[in-house]
C-alpha cells in the first residue's frame, strides 16, 4: 500500500494510474490530514468594533455563529441595531474629518502596508477560523481566501499616494463615508475588496459581515487595531439583514457598496433612489462554461470541477450551466462523473478534502429545494457516490443534463455544488443560449483556437470571462457583473473609482 494512505478511512479516492495498483479503478483512501486548530484563540463572545474599540451592542443582544461542519457553537456575536449604526457612522464621520480624509497618501498607505503584513503574518489563524465558521476546505482558504486578502491591501496600499495621477488631468477627492455589507462566501476576502480601496482612496468605513460569516471580520478589527489605524477610520458592525438595512438607510453615508444577492441588491438599490448616496452593487451569477470540441478535454473537464464545485459551488462567478460541443459531449460527461466520484466531501480542515460544508442549514434546504425541482423539470440527475458526514451540512457534488433553457436549475442561481450541462452544435447557437439569462457576471471559454476565444468571449454580456482556466482572480483586475449581476466595478483601478469624486 502507498505510504500516507490508508485503507481504514472511509474517505476513497481512485488512483488509477498509480503504480502497483493491483487493478483499474481501484479504490484507496488517504489517512486523514487535519490541520490543527490548537493555534485559534475565539472568544466566547464578540462585541461590536466602533471607533477602535470593541463595545457591547446597544440591546445587550447576541446571535450564535456555528461550525456548518461539525452544528456547534463558536462564539456568541453582538447585534447591532439603529442605534449602534448611527454610533459607528458617526465614528467613521469624525475620523474622516479629524484624521483619515487630511492625512497625506503616502502616510495612508503605511497603514494599509501594515495591516497586509500582519494578516500575512496571522494567515494560518485566519484559514483556519474561515474554514471553521464558513465551512469552505482548508485548502481553499489557505491558498486562496487569505492570500488574496492580503494581496487586496497590498495593491491599493500602493494606490494611496498615488490619487493624484488616477485621472489624469482631473483632481480626485475621498467621498467622506462608505457603508459595506458583505455575504457568506468568502468573508474574510470580501471585507478586504471593500476596505482596501476605500481605505486608499481617503474613505472612511463601516463594513457589515454577513451572520453566518462574522469570525473573521472581527479578527480583522484585531488587525485593524494592530495596524494602529486612527480610531474610527474602520468600523465593524455585525447583525443581520436588519442591520445592513440599518446601515443602507442611514442619511450620513456617502457611498454604498454591496455584494450579495439580486434580490437584496434591488431593495438597497430602491432604498437609495433619490438620495446623493453613491454605490456599486456586486450580485448573483450564472455564468456559462464553455466547452468547443478542439479545447484540450481533461484540463475542460478539471476546469468544470473548479469552476462549479469550488467552495461548494458558493461562488457568484460558479460555472454552473456547463455548455458542451455535442461532437464531445458523451465524452466529456463521462470524464466529469469519473473525476465527480474521485472528490472528497467532508471535513473542511482535512488537507485532503476538495468540498467542504454548505454555509449553512438555510443554505443547504435552498440546494435541495432546487435539486427536487430540477427532477421534477425531467432534469437526469447524477450525483457522485461519495460518503459524505452524518452530521454538518454536506451535499454531494451533483450534475444534471436532459434540461433546457427554460429549466428553473438552468435560469436561476442555486449557489451550491450542482451543475446543468445543456449542448450546442455551433458558435452563434452557444452565444445566444449563455447570454439568454438575467445575469451576466462571469463565463468561461475552452478552446484551442485564439481566434475562437476573441469571437465568443466579444459577444458573451459578462463581466469576467476566462479562456482555458476558470476561477482565477487578481488584485489588478476588475470583477463585476452585466444586467442582474450588478453595477460599478471592484478591483484594479476601476475599483479605485467608485471611492473618489472627479473634479475636471
Ligand atoms: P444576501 O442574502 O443578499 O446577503 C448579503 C449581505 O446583505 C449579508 O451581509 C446580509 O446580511 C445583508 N442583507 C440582507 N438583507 C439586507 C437588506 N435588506 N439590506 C441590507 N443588507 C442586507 O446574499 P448572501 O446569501 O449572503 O450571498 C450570496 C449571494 O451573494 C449570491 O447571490 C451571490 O451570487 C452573491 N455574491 C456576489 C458576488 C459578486 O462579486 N458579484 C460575490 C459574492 C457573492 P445577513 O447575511 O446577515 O442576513
Ligand atoms: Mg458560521
Amino acid at each position: 500500500m502507498k505510504k500516507g494512505v490508508t485503507k481504514k478511512d472511509d474517505r476513497k479516492i481512485k488512483f488509477d494510474s498509480v503504480k502497483g495498483s493491483k487493478s483499474l479503478g481501484e479504490s484507496w483512501e488517504y489517512a486523514p490530514a487535519p490541520e490543527s486548530k490548537d493555534h485559534v484563540r475565539l472568544e466566547k463572545k464578540y462585541d461590536l468594533f466602533i471607533d477602535g474599540k470593541f463595545v457591547s451592542p446597544s440591546s445587550g443582544k447576541y446571535f450564535d455563529s456555528i461550525n456548518p461542519a461539525t452544528e456547534g457553537k463558536l462564539s456568541e456575536i453582538a447585534e447591532a441595531n439603529a442605534k449602534d449604526v448611527d454610533k459607528a457612522v458617526q465614528a467613521a464621520r469624525n475620523a474622516y474629518n479629524g484624521v483619515w480624509g487630511k492625512m497625506a497618501g503616502k502616510e495612508r498607505a503605511k497603514y494599509i502596508y501594515r495591516i497586509a503584513r500582519i494578516m500575512q503574518e496571522r494567515a494560518r489563524e485566519l484559514a483556519v477560523i474561515e474554514s471553521m465558521d464558513g465551512g469552505k476546505p482548508i485548502r481553499e482558504s489557505r491558498d486562496i481566501d487569505i492570500p488574496l486578502a492580503a494581496a487586496r491591501f497590498f495593491y491599493y496600499a500602493g494606490w494611496a499616494d498615488k490619487i493624484d495621477y488616477a485621472v489624469p488631468g482631473a483632481k480626485a477627492n475621498s467621498l467622506g463615508v462608505a457603508g459595506q455589507i458583505i455575504p457568506w462566501n468568502f468573508p474574510l476576502l470580501m471585507a478586504a475588496w471593500k476596505i482596501a480601496p476605500a481605505l486608499a482612496a481617503g474613505n472612511t468605513v463601516v463594513l457589515k459581515p454577513a451572520e453566518t460569516t462574522s469570525l473573521t471580520a472581527l479578527k480583522l478589527a484585531e488587525i485593524i487595531r494592530e495596524a494602529d489605524l486612527p480610531p474610527g477610520v474602520v468600523n465593524i458592525i455585525t447583525g443581520a439583514g436588519a442591520t445592513g438595512a440599518a446601515l443602507v438607510n442611514h442619511p450620513d453615508i456617502n457611498k454604498i457598496a454591496f455584494t450579495g444577492s439580486t434580490d437584496v441588491g434591488k431593495i438597497i438599490q430602491k432604498a437609495i433612489a433619490g438620495t446623493k448616496k453613491k454605490y456599486t452593487l456586486e450580485l448573483g451569477g450564472k455564468a456559462a462554461n464553455i466547452i468547443f470540441e478542439d479545447a484540450a478535454i481533461d484540463q475542460a473537464v478539471e476546469g468544470i470541477i473548479n469552476g462549479i464545485f469550488f467552495n461548494q459551488g458558493h461562488v457568484c462567478c460558479a460555472g454552473s450551466r456547463l455548455f458542451v460541443q455535442e461532437s464531445v459531449a458523451k465524452t466529456v460527461i463521462r470524464k466529469l462523473k469519473d473525476r465527480m466520484e474521485t472528490l472528497i466531501v467532508g471535513d473542511p480542515l482535512d488537507k485532503n478534502t476538495d468540498i467542504g460544508a454548505i454555509n449553512s442549514k438555510d443554505q443547504l434546504e435552498k440546494i435541495k429545494k432546487y435539486i427536487k425541482i430540477g427532477v421534477n423539470e425531467g432534469g437526469e440527475m447524477y450525483q457522485a457516490n461519495c460518503p459524505i458526514p452524518s452530521k454538518g451540512f454536506f451535499y454531494r457534488p451533483t450534475l444534471f443534463t436532459n434540461v433546457s433553457q427554460s429549466s428553473r436549475i438552468v435560469s436561476e442561481e442555486i449557489f451550491g455544488p450542482v451543475l446543468a450541462i445543456q449542448t450546442f452544435r455551433t458558435v452563434e447557437e452557444v452565444i445566444e443560449k449563455a447570454n439568454n439569462i438575467p445575469y451576466g457576471l462571469s463565463g468561461g471559454v475552452w478552446t484551442d483556437k485564439g481566434s475562437k476565444i476573441f469571437k465568443v468571449t466579444s459577444q458573451l454580456r459578462a463581466g469576467v470571462i476566462w479562456a482555458n482556466t476558470y476561477n482565477k482572480f487578481d488584485p489588478t483586475s476588475p470583477f463585476g457583473g452585466y444586467k442582474e449581476s450588478g453595477v460599478g466595478r471592484e478591483g484594479g483601478l476601476h475599483g479605485l473609482m467608485p471611492y473618489l469624486t472627479i473634479q475636471n
